[in-house]
């Protein structure tokens, strides 16, 4: 599993008076899931079951929903893609690869499956010239937004990476910020989830 690095030398310079949290997929970036890899993956479950791609994404989409909602599953695995196709492969007696969402995303990281929005960086970087700190915050594992991270380049935009990995938490906790909230005077979240981005994090 691939880990992000702090960017220490910023911590130890500045003062820590200001985070701005940036949610990543459909708010600086376009991810290469909707585009290639959930198309690619329903596709096979569909063939292989004869059940439509349509029933397929709503039985996957359920249970996402569901595993996030359920305080008994580990919120690591609400969010594995690839457990969930397996758990849905097993339900529909079928067989598909082990991994093989990962693989997929692996294989995509090139526009046009993936993309940086236009003037993304340019305004990052001026929040950051204004002395803020970016935290970026996904609830995508690390496995998954790694490769997609390096791709972009826009690692070292960000002091640290924030994804379920992290502290094992989803966004709907508090704890997914780790101490973000409390060695700060002040925190923003951009996002374009209202549950994710405005609800949970207040
Ligand atoms: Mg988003």
């Amino acid at each position: 599993m691939q880990h992000f690095q702090y960017r220490s030398r910023i911590l130890m310079t500045k003062n820590l008076s200001s985070v701005v949290f940036i949610d990543l997929d459909d708010t600086i970036l376009e991810g290469p899931f909707e585009s290639f890899v959930f198309p690619t993956i329903f596709n096979e479950l569909s063939e292989k079951s004869k059940v439509s791609v349509s029933d397929i994404r709503r039985i996957v989409a359920t249970e996402n929903f569901s595993r996030q909602g359920n305080p008994n599953i580990a919120p690591l695995l609400a969010m594995d893609w690839d457990d969930i196709v397996q758990t849905i492969a097993a339900k529909l007696d079928i067989q598909i690869d082990q991994g093989i969402v990962l693989k997929i995303v692996k294989r995509c990281m090139r526009p046009p499956f993936i993309k940086l929005f236009v003037n993304a960086q340019a305004v990052l970087n001026e929040l950051i010239k204004q002395g803020h700190y970016l935290v970026a915050v996904t609830k995508g594992l690390s496995k998954y937004q790694a490769p997609l991270i390096k791709a972009l380049g826009i690692q070292s935009i960000f002091t640290e990476i924030l994804t379920p990995d992290t502290y094992g938490f989803l966004k709907n906790d508090i704890r997914f910020y780790g101490n973000w909230p409390s060695k700060t005077d002040s925190q923003i979240i951009v996002g374009d989830h209202f549950m994710d981005d405005v609800v949970y994090p207040k």
